[in-house]
């Protein structure tokens, strides 16, 4: 049990997902801890090897059933993002995009063949998927994409690019998001294809443990297979989405867990003026504000998993996590930085890192803004996104 749990909400927990929770613990511990502040630094993640050891534990597309897939429950699926992004909001990306945005896409909307050809290879971690939704000039309207896919005889041409796609540039294969003379058509393409080409961002400031790239799609021809056939309009790569941002619900407060606990072992060792930083009532009073919003957030996520279990999640219900638990953990970043003073901006704590992190985490998989407008639209029953 972590000290930042007030509410004992992990005792709602049941055995099953506790196990679960204690095993991707230990994987991180094992595999993400001792390494990742160099790999942030260096800007550079070994992922296939992480993808692999993910792969055998069953946490790519642990959600989904069969082709491979572990078939366990939202709230399992997001205590492990969790404890994954307790270790780098990077690391927890990875297995995000992997398993709720490029195989639920498969999974969801795909053909048999499709599955079968795909899902069992990135289940296990030998395959990496992306999912290119964002454009250079179209990030939180896509329903204004450029990229375009057109019919020549049975094949598909795709035309456009796609920016700030994780993953990318070491991807297999990407869901491509693309607008028909039908609207907007989703198609599987594996990164080989003539004309496909990926290229690493760099200098990102954020997210360093976490490949991202653009890829450019120049007169890439697919045969006609390679679309998939059930996924009809935008509200195809949405859905997609609100299986990732339930994800993200739960993975900030893995990356808030870890400020806080690092604030707290911190501020009891630390002294200043004869006595711990703990001892002072205004470091307690961020401590004690900072628990109060994680258990917050903890039971956000809890009722959001249990809603996703019961098949009943909306998706203004996970804009009202995303749009909280990220916030909420950034807020508690910032703060126990300035707990850890100059140790808060340096790479031998994690905090600097998570916090640098959960700005990307803030921007993608839609901004606060767009979720602010997503529960606007619901109390209102009016759109103000235009
Ligand atoms: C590290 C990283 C990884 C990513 N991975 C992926 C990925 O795998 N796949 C993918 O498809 N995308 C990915 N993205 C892209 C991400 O989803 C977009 O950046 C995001 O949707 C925002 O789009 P934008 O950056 O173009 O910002 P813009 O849409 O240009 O927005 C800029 C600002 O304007 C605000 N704004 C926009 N419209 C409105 C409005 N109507 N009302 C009020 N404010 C508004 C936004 O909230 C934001 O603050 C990733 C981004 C990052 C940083």
């Amino acid at each position: 049990m972590t000290p930042v749990d007030l509410l004992d909400l992990d005792g709602s927990l049941t055995e099953e997902e506790r196990q679960i929770r204690a095993v991707v613990r230990r994987v991180v511990d094992d595999l993400v801890r001792p390494h990742v502040a160099g790999w942030y630094e260096a800007g550079q993640v070994p992922a296939r090897d992480l993808a692999r050891e993910f792969g055998k534990l069953g946490l790519l597309g642990m959600h989904l059933t069969g082709y491979g897939c572990a078939g366990s429950t939202a709230v399992a699926y997001g205590l492990a993002c969790l404890e994954l992004e307790a270790g780098d909001s990077g690391v927890r990306s990875l297995v995000s995009v992997q398993g709720s945005l490029a195989m639920y896409a498969i999974w969801r909307y795909g053909s048999e063949e499709q599955k079968q050809r795909w899902l069992p290879a990135m289940a296990a971690g030998e395959a990496i998927g992306s999912f290119g939704l964002t454009e250079p000039d179209h990030g939180s309207d896509p329903a204004s994409m450029a990229t375009r896919a057109r019919r020549d005889g049975d094949d598909w041409v795709l035309d456009g690019s796609k920016m700030w796609i994780t993953n990318a540039p070491i991807a297999d294969v990407a869901v491509i998001w693309a607008r028909t003379d039908d609207g907007v058509r989703g198609f599987v393409v594996p990164m080989d294809t003539p004309g496909v080409t990926a290229r690493e961002i760099t200098r990102k400031m954020s997210l360093r443990a976490s490949s991202t790239g653009e890829i450019a799609l120049d007169e890439v021809r697919l045969p006609a297979d390679a679309r998939l056939p059930d996924a009809t309009g935008l509200k195809a790569p949405l859905s997609c989405l609100t299986e990732a941002r339930h994800g993200i619900v739960w993975g900030a407060l893995g990356a808030a867990r870890d400020c806080l606990e690092t604030a707290l072992t911190y501020a009891t060792t630390r002294t200043q003026f004869g006595r711990p930083l703990a001892g002072f009532q205004l470091t307690q009073a961020k401590l004690a504000d900072m628990a109060v919003e994680w258990n917050k957030g903890y039971l956000l996520a809890l009722q959001l998993g249990r809603l996703a279990d019961g098949g009943k999640l909306r998706p203004e219900q996970v804009s009202v996590g995303k749009l909280n638990n990220v916030r909420e953990a950034l807020a508690i970043a910032r703060q126990c930085r300035t707990i850890l003073g100059a140790n808060g901006v340096s790479g031998d704590y994690p905090v600097m890192r998570h916090a640098n992190n959960l700005e990307s985490v803030l921007t993608y998989e839609g901004t606060s803004e767009i979720h602010q407008l997503v529960v606007g639209q619901r109390l209102t029953g009016v759109s103000a996104f235009t």
